[in-house]
């Protein structure tokens, strides 16, 4: 059955690097996407020419591109926060942001960072992972900023969460994106100076490091595709094998709160899986 999902990621290119594989599965299936974007992506480019709003513009462009490609509703939400600095923002006005997304959208599936997972290092990402979680945690109680209801937005249950992690610890679902990873790389190529920057950025790794590797070293950011194809068929591949699939995309699943395990020992039939 075709379900509403909602993507609460801190930048442009979060859903895109962590889930374009699953989401595009999602899409092919009617699901009804929606992204919301915590920041405005303004620091993200090594140009010391590109201002600010330059690159934060340029980055929304291609935020609502790389959504397109997937499949995802392209009026991309932006909650306007500055770049690298989410963490600085009050938990509490970030978590009733979240909340007021979920209870507008109603998803039945929340994707988003996973805030237990170890080794990441963006704050961002950090702060973004554990206000969504925790606006998803009690996004149906009404006594939660009931302000929201008065707005037209009643409490909402959100039934399933998928969580994604650079260093996932905890992953209990592969989603195979055999079928989705071109999509998954157009999508991402979408985000043209975020893509000219990741190549730009692991050539500058290579320099450091003294290391010889002539695929890199004689890659150009402006053709920035066949480094992001080899490196994202790469890990997908990693993460598939252990699954059986060419191509995988792992998560941490929650669903139901633990009433799943109930239906199991009632032999009560499981939710169509994902
Ligand atoms: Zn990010």
């Amino acid at each position: 059955m075709p379900k509403r999902v909602l993507v609460i990621v801190a930048h442009a290119d979060d859903m895109e690097f962590m889930a374009g594989g699953a989401i595009a599965k999602m899409a092919d299936l009617d699901y009804q996407i929606r992204e919301l974007i915590a920041t405005n992506n303004e620091r993200g480019t090594l140009d010391p020419d590109w201002s600010r709003e330059f690159t934060a513009d340029a980055r929304r462009e291609e935020a609502r591109a790389g959504a397109k490609v997937l499949g995802v509703n392209p009026d991309v939400e932006f909650l306007g926060y500055e770049d690298g600095r989410l963490s600085e923002t009050p938990l509490n006005e970030l978590r009733e942001r979240c909340m007021r997304a979920i209870r507008r959208h109603r998803p039945d599936v929340l994707l988003t960072w996973d805030p237990h997972a170890p080794y990441e290092d963006h704050q961002d990402h950090r702060a973004v992972a554990r206000a969504a979680t925790e606006a998803a945690m009690f996004s149906h109680f009404p006594l939660y900023h009931p302000e929201h209801r008065e707005a037209g937005f009643a409490p909402h249950y959100v039934g399933e969460r998928y969580f994604f992690a650079k260093s996932p610890r905890d992953a209990n679902k592969t989603v195979d994106i055999t079928d989705y990873i071109g999509r998954k790389i157009d999508a991402l190529c979408a985000h043209r100076c975020q893509m000219e920057m990741t190549v730009a950025d692991l050539k500058l790794q290579l320099a450091a490091s003294g290391l010889d590797i002539p695929f890199l070293a004689d890659a150009d950011p402006k053709d920035f595709r066949p480094v992001i194809e080899a490196q994202i068929k790469a890990w997908a591949a990693s993460v598939g094998r252990r699954a059986g699939f060419e191509y995988g995309e792992q998560f941490r699943r929650v669903r139901f709160d633990g009433i799943e395990r109930w239906a199991r020992r009632a032999g009560s039939a499981l939710p169509d899986d994902f």
